[in-house]
Order: structure tokens, then C-alpha cells, then sequence
């Protein structure tokens, strides 16, 4: 008889996997009343971001950030929630407490229950539908049944979606196959290749360090496209190289512990030429930290029901059921890594706009009820070198998590959302009520009473008016006046060209004209008025108010993410809130003619906030917001009044 104990688990959705695809899903669902279970087979959240890993989460910021007021790419909703978090609550930037956070906003779902250490190894289908993964947790020798309405394969590996026989797509396919220029003339089974990071610190005396004998050897050669040591970048002594590139040749998931084997001697290995060859004053250095989890950049991309391809990317195509954006440069690299020297580690191919994700590229063609976010999307190589960056992934998750819980209230199954257009709407709506960004759709939500009152200010610049609050859009995104001033649209050249000049180089990505509404978008009080500040919602006849949502500056067109790099984390607003933002405010509701205060905040440094109020404020006739601080600004700025009833 076996020793391992079974159990019996079920739940509206199942998320397999918890890095930042999975917990973004996870959270969304969850947070729309959705009875999730996540499953993740490490013992934290967090995928390549995790301390694990330490690859440092970007999106559509790209290589360079925005331009203030015109260009704010960074991703909106629970990735914004999540830098923000970390941002403030992280200024140490340990990666530990990245998985901390994590952690801790999954434990404060009431209706996500988070099984750790335990792997997804299976799961039955009837009828064109899963029914129930089998999950096991070997520390504590036991084994789930988990039945579940709907599925969300977020495990990077698509172990989920595998199992299940959906149709998958690996290496890279040709050029004729769906009409890219950029890819090889031939498909091959080659896929990029995984990377090992580690960190180094700088000591108060020397630390030698005797590299053991099986690590790789190197010659100077070998480094002519692969820059290490240099400050002002994530290329520092501090922090691993994403270019320690290796195992694009095998099978990334057949093959990871040789690849972990030959990626650590290839990591000591370069470690030793940078210490005891590279002639780089380097003797006070030591390693501090290696990791031993290969981070995985490519293994299964599913067919879903859209694959996404570089046109798709390329033109910025409109995608009716679109559910998140992304921007990121599509961004190849040699399969064979650094065993390909002469070649450049990467080929950032600048996108001009940012573009859409459909729903339809995250739901399985196959099957009813399994969606996928991260990673695995239904994606060619080429579009998926781009995708595959992490805040692009968790706005996907939440995109998915958004649909999955929107689509079990109206009863509809995954395979079949696409096709309902109200539905679509209602996800849409959804996801920029908690703050998603999705190119070109506007606020348009039924419920809200802010849009039929009138905004006034106690003070206002141009271009910052009060009613800007209700201007359907949350961010500046038409893009600068002036956009190209790089030498190539390969973002990678422009990176070494600014390392080595000092000069930076940049090239945007903004929203396409057609689909970008110009304006900031922002109510922006006078700084010569000071604050406290008003902002005042007045209706022609009383509401009945039961949640008022605000949405702050938090300087969308910054880089925000956590980075062992220091150079990297010296562009960042870091170890404290962002200065735009509104720190301390009230809010006051006139009822019968007098004015209360309904609620105080001290302290914020969320973008999203909302306050809810069990039983109905009624008969509001106005209601107003007073800032009284900003974490840095000499003015206050709202993005967004909602109101509830
Ligand atoms: C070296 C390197 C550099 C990169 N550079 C960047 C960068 O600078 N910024 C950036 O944003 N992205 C970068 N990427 C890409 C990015 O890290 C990945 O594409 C991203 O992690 C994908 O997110 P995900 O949530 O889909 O998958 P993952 O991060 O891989 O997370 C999936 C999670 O699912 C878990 N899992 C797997 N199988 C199962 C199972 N059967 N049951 C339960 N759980 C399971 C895994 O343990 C993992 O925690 C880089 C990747 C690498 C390797």
C-alpha cells in the first residue's frame, strides 16, 4: 500500500504555475470572487523573477523609458501593484523578500488557496474538457485530485497543456510558415537558450577565487560581443550576465540538468576569466550568490485559437478580444549562445508601437476549458520574443485571470468567449476598471456614476483640467513629437553605442496614432496654489455611493522594476514611493447639505486605491477629494474618479 495520502480538491479555476503569468492570473480571478487554486512546484512564487532565478521583470518600457507626459508604457493593474510593493517595501532589493510579497499577496485572497512545492504531473479529459489535474507533493507525500470548471497553464513549460495533448509549436519556424521576415529561411527545432545568474559583492580585501576544474576556459576573443564589467547597466560585476546563454540546441525541458551542469561551468568559468584573466582591477570581488535553477527562456508555445505573429506585432494589429499589450523589442538570440562568439548574444528589433494580445492566442484550440498565460501563449518564435518578457506575461495572467472569472459568471466556457461580443466588453471594462492598459479602449463602464457629474478643481494647469479625470484614459501613450534619434532599429547596437559613448540613443514605442487618444489624461492642480488641493465630482441629483476608485501618477514612463544591477536601478525611482504620487488625501461626500469626511489616507504609494463602504452613502449631492501631500511633487495629480454604487 502506498504511503502518500490522497485528497480530493476542487475549485472554479486551476492555475498551474506561479510564476509572474500564474500569480497575476491567479490574483485577478481570485479578486473577482473566483474560487482559484494555484499550484506551484517550487517553494516560492515567482518563476524567473524569483530569487531563484533573479531575472529582473520588464515590458513595454523597453530598453529605454518614456518621456514624461507623453509616453508612460509601463504595465498598469497587478504588476504595477506588485513594483510598487517592492519599490517601497524592498529598498534593501532582496530577492527574498520579492517571493515574500508575493507570497503574501496570495495569502491575503480569501478565495485563492496557494499549494507550494507541489508539481501538476497530470490530468484527465472527458469530452473535450479537463475535468482534473492530479497534482503530487512529495515533502509532504501526498497527492491531489483537482477538479476545477476551468484551467490556466502558466508553468512556462506547458506541462499542463502537454499532457492534455494540445497541439504545441517548438524551435523556430521558417519564414514561410507564417510570412516573417525575421525568421530563419528554415525551421529548426532550436530554441533560445537558458541562463544561470549569479551575484558578486565588493569586499575590504582581496578574495581570490580558485575556479574548480571542470569549468569552461576562455579567451578574450570569446567576450567581443559580450560586454561584462561595465557600470551604468545591468553589464556590472554585480549581478550575472543574461548573455551566459546556453542549451538553445537541446530540449530546455528534457534536458535541463545538463544544461545546469554546462551552464555552471560555463558561468564559473567566465567568473574565473573575469577574475583571474580579464585584467579588470577586480581582486575585492568575490561571488556572493549562483543560482542552481537554470532560468528558462523558451520551451513549448501552444497553438491556441490565435497565434500571434511578427505582422501582428510589426502593424500593431487591433485585436477585437484584446486582454493586455506588450512592447518589448523582438528580441533573438544565437540558440547557440555564447558557443557562438562571432555572433551578437541578441537582435533587439524595435517595434514602433505597442500591440495588442488576443484572448484568443491564451485559449486552447482543442479543448474547452484551458486557457495559457506566460511564456506558452500561442505565439510564433518570433512574436514570442517579445511576449515572453514578465510584466508582458503577468499582464497577460491577469488578462486571462480577468476572463476566466468574468466568463464563469455568464457561464460561458473559454473555447467560446470569443465569440461573445458583450462578453468580450465586460472583460475589457473589467480589466481597465483595475487598472490593465489595452490600446485604444476606452472607459465606457455602465455602473460608474463619476462620468455624469460635473469635476471642478481648486485649481488646474492646462492641459491638466479637472475633467481630464474622466477622460476614459488613464495614461499619456501618443508618444514624443521627436521619436527616432537612434542609429538602428537593432536596440541592442544602440545599448553597446551608448555603454561605450555615454550618449543615450532611443527609440520608442508608442500606441499607434490611430488608437492613441493625445493628452495627459490627468487632472494636474496648479503648484503655485500649493495644497491642499480639491478635486469635486457634483451631480444634478443625489447618488448613492458605495466605493469610490481612484487611480494615481506613479510615473508610468519610468523603468520600475526590482534589479540586482545597479546601473539599472540607478534609472529607477527605487526604495521609496514615486514622487508623483498622492501620499496623503480625504475624501468628503456632501450629504443633505453638509460636508463629511467619509475617509483619510496617509501614506499611499498605490496607483490603484479603493475604499468601499459596507452600506450605501446615500443622497451624495457632491464629493470631494482633498490632497494635502504628494511623496515628492509640487502638485497633486489624479488620473481616474470611479464611483460606485
Ligand atoms: C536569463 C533570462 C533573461 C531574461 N531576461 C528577461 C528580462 O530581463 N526581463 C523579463 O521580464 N523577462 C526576461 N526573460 C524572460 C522571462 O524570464 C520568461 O519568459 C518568464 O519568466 C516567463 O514567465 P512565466 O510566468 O510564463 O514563466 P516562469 O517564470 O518560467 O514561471 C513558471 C512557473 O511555473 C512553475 N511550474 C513549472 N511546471 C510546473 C508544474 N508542472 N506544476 C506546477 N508549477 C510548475 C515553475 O517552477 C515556475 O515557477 C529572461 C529569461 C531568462 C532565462
Amino acid at each position: 500500500m502506498s504511503i502518500v495520502t490522497e485528497h480530493s480538491l476542487a475549485c472554479d479555476l486551476l492555475v498551474a504555475g506561479g510564476g509572474m503569468a500564474g500569480v497575476c492570473c491567479a490574483l485577478a480571478a481570485a479578486r473577482l470572487g473566483t474560487q482559484v487554486i494555484l499550484v506551484q512546484d517550487r517553494a516560492v512564487l515567482g518563476g524567473n523573477a524569483s530569487s531563484e532565478i533573479r531575472m529582473h521583470i520588464v515590458g513595454a518600457t523597453g530598453l529605454h523609458a518614456g518621456v514624461p507626459l507623453s509616453l508612460e508604457s509601463r504595465e498598469g493593474g497587478i504588476i504595477e501593484e506588485i513594483r510598487l510593493e517592492l519599490a517601497v517595501r524592498n529598498p534593501q532589493r532582496s530577492a527574498a523578500v520579492c517571493d515574500l510579497i508575493l507570497y503574501e499577496l496570495c495569502r491575503a485572497e480569501p478565495n485563492l488557496t496557494l499549494l507550494l512545492n507541489t508539481t501538476v504531473v497530470g490530468a484527465r479529459v472527458e469530452e473535450g474538457r479537463i475535468r482534473h489535474v492530479v497534482a503530487e507533493r512529495p515533502s509532504t507525500e501526498d497527492r491531489f485530485t483537482i477538479a476545477a470548471t476551468m484551467f490556466a497553464d502558466c508553468t512556462g513549460d506547458g506541462r499542463l497543456g502537454a499532457e492534455v495533448a494540445v497541439p504545441v509549436m517548438r524551435g523556430r519556424e521558417g519564414q514561410a510558415a507564417f510570412g516573417e521576415t525575421l525568421a530563419p529561411e528554415e525551421g529548426d527545432a532550436k530554441t533560445l537558450g537558458s541562463t544561470i545568474l549569479f551575484q558578486a559583492k565588493q569586499h575590504d580585501r582581496p578574495m581570490p577565487y580558485v575556479a574548480p576544474p571542470w569549468v569552461r576556459k576562455f579567451q578574450p576573443t570569446d567576450f567581443a560581443l559580450r560586454p561584462f564589467g561595465k557600470s551604468g547597466s545591468d553589464l556590472g560585476l554585480e549581478y550575472g550576465y543574461w548573455w551566459i546563454e546556453w542549451g538553445g540546441c537541446l530540449n530546455t525541458v528534457k534536458d535541463n540538468e545538463d544544461i545546469r551542469d554546462e551552464l555552471l561551468a560555463i558561468t564559473l568559468g567566465i567568473w574565473n576569466h573575469i577574475k583571474n584573466e580579464s585584467g579588470l582591477d577586480v581582486s575585492h570581488w568575490a561571488l556572493d550568490w549562483i543560482g542552481m535553477v537554470p532560468g528558462k527562456r523558451e520551451s513549448r508555445r501552444f497553438v491556441g485559437q490565435h497565434i500571434l505573429t511578427e505582422s501582428d506585432l510589426m502593424n500593431s494589429r487591433a485585436f477585437p478580444d484584446a486582454i493586455a499589450f506588450g512592447g518589448w523589442p523582438i528580441d533573438l538570440h544565437p540558440p547557440e549562445g555564447v558557443d557562438a562568439p562571432t555572433e551578437a548574444p541578441c537582435t533587439q528589433n524595435h517595434l514602433r508601437w505597442l500591440y495588442d494580445i488576443p484572448l484568443r492566442s491564451c485559449v486552447a484550440a482543442n479543448l474547452e476549458n484551458l486557457f495559457f498565460a506566460g511564456r506558452n501563449v500561442s505565439a510564433t518564435h518570433i512574436a514570442f520574443a517579445s511576449t515572453r518578457v514578465m510584466a508582458t506575461c503577468a499582464a497577460v495572467g491577469q488578462g486571462v485571470g480577468t476572463a476566466a472569472a468574468l466568463a464563469l459568471q455568464a457561464g460561458v466556457i473559454p473555447a467560446e468567449i470569443a465569440g461573445s461580443s458583450a462578453l468580450l466588453r465586460s472583460i475589457q471594462q473589467r480589466l481597465l476598471r483595475d487598472d490593465a492598459y489595452l490600446i485604444g479602449v476606452r472607459r465606457a463602464d455602465a455602473d460608474d456614476l463619476a462620468p455624469s457629474a460635473v469635476v471642478t478643481a481648486s485649481s488646474e494647469q492646462a492641459g491638466g483640467e479637472a475633467a481630464l479625470v474622466l477622460s476614459a484614459q488613464t495614461r499619456a501613450v501618443h508618444g514624443p513629437d521627436v521619436v527616432a534619434c537612434a542609429e538602428t532599429a537593432n536596440q541592442w547596437e544602440n545599448v553597446l553605442a551608448e555603454i561605450a559613448t555615454g550618449k543615450a540613443t532611443a527609440l520608442y514605442t508608442s500606441a499607434p496614432p490611430d488608437r492613441a487618444a493625445p493628452g495627459l489624461h490627468r487632472w494636474m492642480s496648479e503648484p503655485a496654489a500649493g495644497l491642499p488641493a480639491t478635486l469635486e465630482l457634483r451631480w444634478a441629483a443625489p447618488v448613492a455611493a458605495s466605493e469610490v476608485q481612484l487611480i494615481f501618477d506613479t510615473g508610468l514612463h519610468r523603468f520600475l522594476t526590482l534589479s540586482q544591477a545597479d546601473g539599472y536601478t540607478a534609472r529607477m525611482e527605487w526604495g521609496r514611493p514615486q514622487p508623483e504620487t498622492v501620499r496623503d488625501y480625504r475624501l468628503e461626500a456632501k450629504i443633505g447639505g453638509e460636508w463629511r469626511v467619509i475617509h483619510t489616507e496617509v501614506g499611499n504609494y498605490q496607483r490603484r486605491r479603493v475604499h468601499r463602504w459596507a452600506e450605501p452613502l446615500p443622497t451624495v449631492a457632491a464629493l470631494r477629494l482633498v490632497v494635502t501631500a504628494t511623496n515628492g511633487l509640487d502638485h497633486a495629480r489624479v488620473c481616474e474618479v470611479r464611483v460606485y454604487s
